[in-house]
């Protein structure tokens, strides 16, 4: 299916590896024009010029810590007018209810809450003057479903799902859409380095670790980035203008529920 998107203009941040990645080659083989970020700028550079190479499109790679005032103030310089966001970060850390104090909320409000937040607000007013456009908020399933280690992340990702609900309905009537995409588990370095977490806390094996996973998600595997690409260019297609203000599970069914 043509997504209808060719020639548009993205900023898809947090995008050299893992699903940030998996998002922003989805939209360059929809002919999109891409602006990359991550913070170390060897691999960023590596994932821009193999994205160049395959899908023929411009790809700017801007080495920046999107979490920082300063790193969105450089992603923005080099972003207005684009015609569709995918906001992403890293995750935060794990860890029991009693660990974190202000400082670490202070982090993930600024990592999963803020950032997006900061980067609809100077990118919406052009995107509403064009009459089109496109947020797309990479999330978790924890929004959905806690995950009792990752109580930052519960914390921080529930703000921003908050202010999305209301956003995207006061913003629907300009042809702009936001909506949140909430991964489950996705076979990335992120979630390979929590398996290892995992395994060595419980004294088991990477592959019992994973098994064990797997018994939980009724797809019996882990989610890929190219699934979890293609479900975001959807999202940013001319088909999706009437998908507002939604928060679209990808989990292999993990999440039990019937709707
Ligand atoms: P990943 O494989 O570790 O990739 C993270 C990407 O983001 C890398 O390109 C990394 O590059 C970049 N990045 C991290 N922090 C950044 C920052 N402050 N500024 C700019 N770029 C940054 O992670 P992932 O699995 O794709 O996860 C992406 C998001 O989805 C995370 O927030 C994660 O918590 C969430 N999530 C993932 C899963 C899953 O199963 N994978 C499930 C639920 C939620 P640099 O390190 O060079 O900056």
């Amino acid at each position: 299916m043509d997504m209808g998107i060719k020639g548009k203009r993205a900023l898809v941040c947090a995008s050299s590896k893992g699903l940030g990645r998996g998002c922003a080659e989805a939209l360059a083989t929809e002919g999109v024009d891409l602006i990359i970020n991550a913070r170390s700028a060897d691999v960023l550079g590596e994932t821009a010029q193999a994205i160049r190479e395959t899908y023929g499109v411009e790809v700017e790679a801007i080495a920046a810590d999107v979490t920082t005032e300063a790193g969105q103030q450089t992603l923005l310089s080099a972003a207005q007018g684009v015609d569709i966001l995918v906001n992403n970060a890293g995750g935060p850390p794990p860890g029991m209810w009693s660990d974190w104090n202000r400082e670490d909320f202070i982090a993930a409000l600024d990592a999963n809450m803020l950032a997006p937040i900061a980067l609809i607000k100077a990118l919406l007013p052009a995107m509403i003057d064009k009459g089109w456009g496109r947020v797309v908020n990479i999330t978790s399933v924890s929004v959905k479903s806690p995950i009792p280690i990752l109580g930052l992340s519960n914390s921080a990702r529930a703000g921003l799902t908050g202010y999305v609900a209301g956003t995207a309905r006061q913003v629907a009537g300009s042809g702009v859409t936001i909506n949140n995409l909430l991964p489950g588990l996705h076979a990335t370095d992120r979630t390979i380095s929590l398996d290892n977490m995992a395994a060595q806390a419980q004294n088991k094996g990477l592959d019992d670790i994973r098994q064990d996973r797997f018994r939980d998600i009724p797809a019996g595997r882990y989610g890929t980035s190219e699934e979890f690409g293609a479900a975001c260019a959807w999202l940013c297609s001319q088909h999706a203008g009437f998908v507002v203000g939604q928060n679209i599970l990808l989990d292999g069914g993990a999440f039990n529920s019937t709707f």
